[in-house]
């Protein structure tokens, strides 16, 4: 049972539970296993700096030469591992709270590491069992600051620019003040758009918005493009590895959505191909692929999940319903800066403004909830849900998704927070609220037995 691990790396308060002491110990645990160069990035967070050091630290103590690579976005080190180096390390807590921070750790080929290397790396940190090096033997420390250009001029490389250019879109890029200040607004202008910036100053303290890209964290944004009369608002999280869109009328577009928009798109493209999301994204993933020659596989929830699958299978694109999209022949991981570019590309190519090509595709409603829940109460309550419903068409492949004849609601206990989650998709609105409550019900019940 893995004692430090969430769903991707090691996410905690910085200074407080997650201090330096910790950072380099599990550094050194990581280089004990890699020995060779490891590339080392972070995000905008007050704390970043401060653990770098303790990796890097920990790193030179274990015999691995290190590559700073600076701010930049998650997806933008895994595009450099992939390319350059035997392993990597992220600081970062993605789109947690200014106060947290974490450590993601990166495999060669880019992907987050697997479970057992997770797994060793928890039991040479409790075991203690370093293996440092001498002191004749530690590697150096070098700085790459070229990633992030090689990074945006790959994405550049991959989409049709004259349609952009012809476009002259104008798009607002709200950055939150993480990671993507150093990628998207320049990628964007490069590409001939109309870029208008919020909150692309990277700041730590996050003063511009939180750094989680929800409905209601992106009201400037959305306001911004109705006052400005923007064709497309573009938001992140803390990381850069997820965009969110606004479209034209100032409407929030669920990731479901987008990641819909990009897939029957590469499919088109493509003449069909292998599709990964996991249980919880939404039906019109299916009838899009099943319409454009393509074929759906789910998986569990996490984008890691997601990732592997991709790669193990040589699948043509992925992605959740949070907004995370992945190219597995770019970045073994959700991307913002592809994704971006990709949606722009499609506005352009299609002459239509974002909110027709929404509404061009399958229609779905859907509702997300949270139940507060106790963690150790977790495994005892997702087994009475699962008892409870065991008369339905269910998938629990990831805790529990229930299949009704008006949609489906997925219950399950969320891997970082103490929370259980409750997603519903129906073909309309009045269902779907039914669904979710439902979902709601059963948690709560479950809870006050
Ligand atoms: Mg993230």
């Amino acid at each position: 049972m893995k004692r430090l691990f969430g769903t991707f790396g090691v996410r905690r308060k910085a200074n407080l539970v997650l201090t330096p002491e910790l950072a380099s110990k599990l550094a050194t645990a990581f280089g004990s296993l890699v020995k060779r160069r490891v590339a080392v990035g972070g995000d905008t967070r007050t704390t970043t700096p401060m653990l770098k050091h303790a990796v890097i630290s920990g790193l030179l103590s274990s015999g691995c030469d290190v590559i700073d690579l600076g701010i930049l976005p998650t997806p933008a080190v895994q595009f450099a591992v992939r390319n350059y180096y035997d392993g990597g390390i992220i600081i970062t807590a993605s789109h947690n709270p200014p106060y947290d921070n974490g450590i993601k750790f990166v495999d060669t080929d880019g992907i987050g590491i697997p479970d057992e290397m997770e797994e060793k790396i928890e039991n040479i940190y409790f075991s203690e069992n370093f293996d440092r090096i001498s002191w004749d033997q530690i590697g150096e420390v070098e700085s790459n600051s070229n990633i992030i250009e090689e990074y945006i001029e790959n994405v550049i490389a991959r989409i049709d620019q004259k349609s952009i250019r012809e476009a002259k879109l104008k798009v607002i890029v709200d950055c939150g003040n993480g990671a993507a200040c150093f990628t998207t607004p320049y990628l964007l202008r490069r590409l001939g758009c109309e870029v208008t910036t919020l909150n692309c100053q990277p700041d730590g303290f996050f003063p511009g918005r939180n750094p989680e890209p929800t409905k209601d964290n992106l009201k400037d944004l959305i306001n911004a493009v109705k006052t400005i009369g923007a064709d497309l608002g573009i938001a992140h999280d803390g990381d850069a590895d997820r965009t969110i869109c606004i479209d034209e009328m100032g409407n929030f577009v669920f990731g479901d959505k987008t990641f819909a928009l990009v897939e029957k798109n590469l499919l088109i493209e493509n003449g069909g191909g292998l599709i990964v999301t996991t249980v919880a994204t939404s039906s019109a993933i299916y009838d899009i692929a099943s319409e454009h020659g393509g074929k759906v596989i789910a998986t569990k929830v996490g984008d890691l999940v997601v990732a592997r699958e991709l790669k193990n299978r040589n699948g043509l694109f992925g992605g959740e319903e949070n907004g995370g999209l992945i190219f597995p022949d770019f970045v073994y991981g959700r991307d913002a800066a592809l994704a971006t570019a990709k949606i722009v590309e499609i506005m352009s190519r299609e002459k239509k403004p974002l909110s027709h090509l929404i509404r061009e595709l399958p229609i779905y409603h859907s509702q997300k909830r949270k139940v507060e829940c106790p963690d150790g109460r977790k495994i005892e309550i997702m087994d009475k849900i699962t008892d409870v419903t065991r008369d339905y068409k269910v998938d629990t492949k990831d805790g529990v998704k229930i299949f009704t004849e008006e949609g489906w609601v997925i219950i399950r206990p969320s891997g970082t927070e103490p929370i259980f989650r409750c997603f519903a998709e129906a073909k309309n609105e009045e269902d779907v609220e039914k669904m979710v409550e439902w979902g709601v019900s059963l948690i709560l019940e479950q809870l006050n037995i």
